[in-house]
C-alpha cells in the first residue's frame, strides 16, 4: 500500500498536486481541509465548530481530525494506496496516524514537501481568496496567521519524517506541471514495486 504525505504550508499547492498525483497513480485523495469545508457546507455541529477555527486561521483539534482520518481508513474499498493533503499537520497527529496504518498493517510510505517561499504564499492565498469563497483566504492578518501555525506547528514534522528517511523537498515554484512532473519522478524513484498507472 502506497501512503503519500502531501505537505508543504498554506498556498504551496497540495490540493491541486494531490488531485493530479491521485489520478495519475490511482490513489484515494483524503483532504482534511476538504472534509472539514463539507462539514461546513452541511451545516453539521463539527462544521460549526471547525468553521469558527478555520476562519481565524487555526488548527481544528488533533482528535477531530484523526477520528475523520479513522472513519476513512475503515471505508472498505480497492486502492493502490492512498494520498494524504492537509494530514498530519501536528507531531500529535502523526503519531496517532502512525498508530492507526499500523494497526491496518501500513505506514506512511514517503512525505513530500512543497518548499514556496513566504511572498509567493501570501500572493497565491490572496489571489485563491478572489475565487475560492474561503474565508481564511481573504484577510492578510489570516493568511500571515495560517503561516505562523505552519512555522510554529506543522513544520516541526519535516524532521519527524526526516529521523525515519521518508522527508523528500519538491520545489514548489514553478508551473504547476513542472511541479507534477518533479512530484512523479520522485515517487516513481522511490516506490519499486509497480503501481496501477491510469490511462489519463
Ligand atoms: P486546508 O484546506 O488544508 O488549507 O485546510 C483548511 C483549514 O482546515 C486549516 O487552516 C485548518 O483550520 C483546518 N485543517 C485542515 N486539516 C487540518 C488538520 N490536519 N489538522 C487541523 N486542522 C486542519
Amino acid at each position: 500500500m502506497l501512503n503519500l504525505v502531501l505537505f508543504g504550508p498554506p498556498g504551496a499547492g497540495k490540493g491541486t498536486q494531490a488531485i493530479r498525483l491521485a489520478e495519475k497513480f490511482n490513489l484515494v485523495h483524503i483532504s482534511t481541509g476538504d472534509i472539514l469545508r463539507q462539514e461546513i457546507a452541511s451545516k453539521t455541529e463539527l462544521g460549526r465548530v471547525a468553521g469558527e477555527l478555520i476562519d481565524k486561521g487555526e488548527l481544528v483539534p488533533d482528535d477531530v481530525v484523526i477520528s475523520m482520518i479513522e472513519s476513512r481508513l475503515k471505508k472498505p474499498r480497492c486502492t493502490v494506496g492512498f494520498i494524504f493533503d492537509g494530514f498530519p499537520r501536528t507531531v500529535a497527529q502523526a503519531l496517532a496516524f502512525d498508530k492507526l496504518l499500523m494497526k491496518h498493517h501500513s505506514k506512511v510510505s514517503v512525505m513530500l514537501c512543497l518548499v514556496v517561499d513566504k511572498g509567493e504564499l501570501v500572493e497565491r492565498l490572496h489571489k485563491r481568496g478572489l475565487t475560492s469563497g474561503r474565508g481564511d483566504d481573504l484577510e492578510t492578518t489570516t493568511i500571515e496567521h495560517r503561516i505562523d501555525i505552519y512555522n510554529e506547528k506543522t513544520s516541526p514534522l519535516i524532521k519527524y519524517y526526516e529521523s525515519q528517511g521518508k522527508y523528500f523537498p519538491i520545489p514548489g515554484m514553478g508551473t504547476i506541471e513542472e511541479i507534477t512532473e518533479s512530484l512523479i519522478h520522485t515517487i516513481e524513484k522511490f516506490n519499486t514495486k509497480p503501481i496501477a498507472v491510469t490511462s489519463k
